[in-house]
C-alpha cells in the first residue's frame, strides 16, 4: 500500500477519486493521492507459496492441529518441535523438527512462547531479557464518512477481474506527508470516493480510514491470564494496550487533518470517530437511516472503534541488536533458542502506519533464508 510499491497491474481511481485527487494535490502539492492497491482474485484459493511448497512433495500439512507449546531440549534449551492437540479428538501429539518457524500472528505467537516454559526458559521461551510480551502496539485508527458534492453518483472499479468472494479491493491512499517525524511516520489515510452504490445523480459518498503510529511502551503487554483457559485448556492472553499522551495528541491531529482536507476540497463529513470518541457534523451520521439504527450506531461505535480496531497489531517479541532488550535477533531468531524463528508482526519494534502483511511476508522470507543457510552450513 505504499506509493513507491510496484503493483502487478495498474490500479485505477474512480472518476470521483480523480476529481478528489486533483483538488487535494492542487491545494497541497506535497500531499499525494495515489491508488491504494491492486489485488486480483486467485482462482485457486490456496496461496501460491503453499501451492509451490506442496508441489515439491516435501510438505505435510496437519489440519485441525492446535499448537499449545513449542518444545525445547532440556539441556540446550533449543527448540525441538511443537506440541499440538487434535481439535476433534483432543489427542496430544508432538511434531519434531530441527528448526521451527513460529508465525501464528502477534498475540498468539507471544501466547505460545509464554506457554512454553521449561527449566531452561522459566519465564517463557525466549524471555531471558524480560521483553517477551512487552512493547505491544496497535495503530491508531479513525473512521470518517461523508459526501463529495464535486462528483455525482458512483462507479465500479474494473482494475482487476471480479472476485467471486470479495468486493473490489481498490480505493485511494494518502501517504504520510511532510509534517511530523518523517523517519518514524505519523499517519496516513486510505479510503474511497464514489465507490459506494447510490441511486441517481446524488453527491458521491466518501469514506476514509486513518492509521496512526503508536510508540512501543514496556507496560503495554501481553501476559497469560492465570484464571481463564480456552477450549483446549491453554491460558488465554491478557492484553494491555493503552494510549499515552503522545498517541492522544497524534490521534487528534490525525482527525483534524482529515477533517480539514475533506472540508477544504468541498466534501461534507457526517461523522469522524476514533477511540477518543465520535464527532457528528451537519445532519449527523447516516441522516437518512431510521432513528433506531442511528441510536444503535452511536451506541456501538464506541465499543467497536476502540483500541485494537486498527487490526494492525505489532510487537510483543521484538527484534533488536541487543539481546538484553529484545526477544529476537535481527534475523528473527530467538536469542535464547536460535533454531526457532518468529516471523509475524510480533517481531516489529515499531508499529508503522501501513498494513503489516507485506512486511511480515518479506521478513518471513528473509528469516527463513537465513535459517536454512545457517542450518545447511552447520552454523546452527
Ligand atoms: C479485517 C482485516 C483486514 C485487514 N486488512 C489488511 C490490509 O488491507 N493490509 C494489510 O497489510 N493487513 C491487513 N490486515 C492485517 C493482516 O490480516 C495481518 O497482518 C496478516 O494476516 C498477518 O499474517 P500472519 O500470517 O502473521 O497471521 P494470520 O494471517 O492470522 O495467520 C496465522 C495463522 O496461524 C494459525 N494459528 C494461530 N494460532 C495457532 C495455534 N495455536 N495452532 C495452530 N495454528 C494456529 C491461524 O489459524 C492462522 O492460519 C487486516 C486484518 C483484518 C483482521
Amino acid at each position: 500500500t505504499l506509493p513507491d510499491g510496484i503493483y502487478a497491474k495498474p490500479a485505477s481511481l474512480t472518476p470521483a477519486e480523480q476529481i478528489f485527487k486533483q483538488a487535494v494535490e492542487n491545494r497541497w502539492p506535497e500531499r499525494h493521492v495515489v491508488s491504494w492497491r491492486y489485488i486480483a482474485p486467485d482462482a485457486d484459493r490456496m496461496p501460491r507459496p503453499l501451492r509451490e511448497a506442496k508441489a515439491t512433495g516435501e510438505l505435510t500439512i496437519r489440519y485441525d492441529a492446535v499448537v499449545r507449546r513449542i518444545t525445547t531440549d532440556e539441556k540446550t534449551g533449543r527448540a525441538t518441535g511443537a506440541e499440538y492437540i487434535d481439535r476433534n479428538t483432543g489427542a496430544v501429539s508432538t511434531a519434531r523438527a530441527a528448526t521451527v518457524v513460529l508465525s501464528a500472528s502477534p498475540i498468539e505467537s507471544v501466547r505460545l512462547l509464554l506457554n512454553s516454559v521449561s527449566a531452561k526458559h522459566p519465564d517463557g521461551l525466549g524471555n531471558s531479557s524480560g521483553a517477551l510480551g512487552r512493547y505491544f502496539m496497535d495503530q491508531l485508527p479513525c473512521l470518517a464518512f461523508g459526501s463529495f458534492s464535486k462528483a455525482k453518483g458512483w462507479a465500479p472499479d474494473d482494475s482487476a477481474p471480479t472476485d467471486p468472494f470479495y468486493n473490489p479491493s481498490g480505493g485511494i491512499f494518502i501517504p504520510r506527508f511532510e509534517e511530523g517525524d518523517a523517519a518514524r511516520g505519523d499517519f496516513d489515510y486510505q479510503g474511497s470516493v464514489g465507490r459506494a452504490p447510490i441511486f441517481g445523480d446524488r453527491d458521491a459518498r466518501l469514506a476514509f480510514f486513518g492509521f496512526g503510529r503508536m510508540l512501543p511502551y514496556a507496560d503495554n503487554r501481553i501476559t497469560l491470564d492465570v484464571r481463564r483457559r480456552d477450549a483446549w485448556n491453554i491460558p488465554v492472553p491478557h492484553i494491555r494496550c493503552v494510549m499515552q499522551e503522545e498517541e492522544q495528541a497524534l490521534l487528534r491531529k490525525q482527525e483534524e487533518t482529515l477533517i480539514a482536507i475533506i472540508k477544504q476540497v468541498g466534501g461534507d463529513l457526517e461523522f469522524i470517530g476514533s477511540p477518543t470518541g465520535l464527532k457528528e457534523m451537519g445532519k449527523g451520521a447516516f441522516p437518512e437511516a431510521d432513528a433506531f439504527s442511528r441510536f444503535m450506531f452511536r451506541k456501538w461505535f464506541r465499543k467497536t472503534m476502540c483500541m485494537g480496531a486498527a487490526i494492525h497489531e505489532t510487537g510483543g517479541a521484538r527484534m533488536g541488536e541487543n539481546r538484553q532488550a529484545s526477544v529476537l535477533n535481527p534475523y528473527n531468531q530467538v536469542w535464547d533458542s536460535p533454531n526457532l524463528i518468529v516471523t509475524d508482526a510480533s517481531a516489529f519494534p515499531g508499529s508503522g502506519i501501513a498494513g503489516t502483511t507485506l512486511t511480515v511476508m518479506a521478513l518471513t522470507i528473509r528469516a527463513c533464508r537465513n535459517l536454512v543457510d545457517q542450518y545447511r552450513t552447520g552454523r546452527l
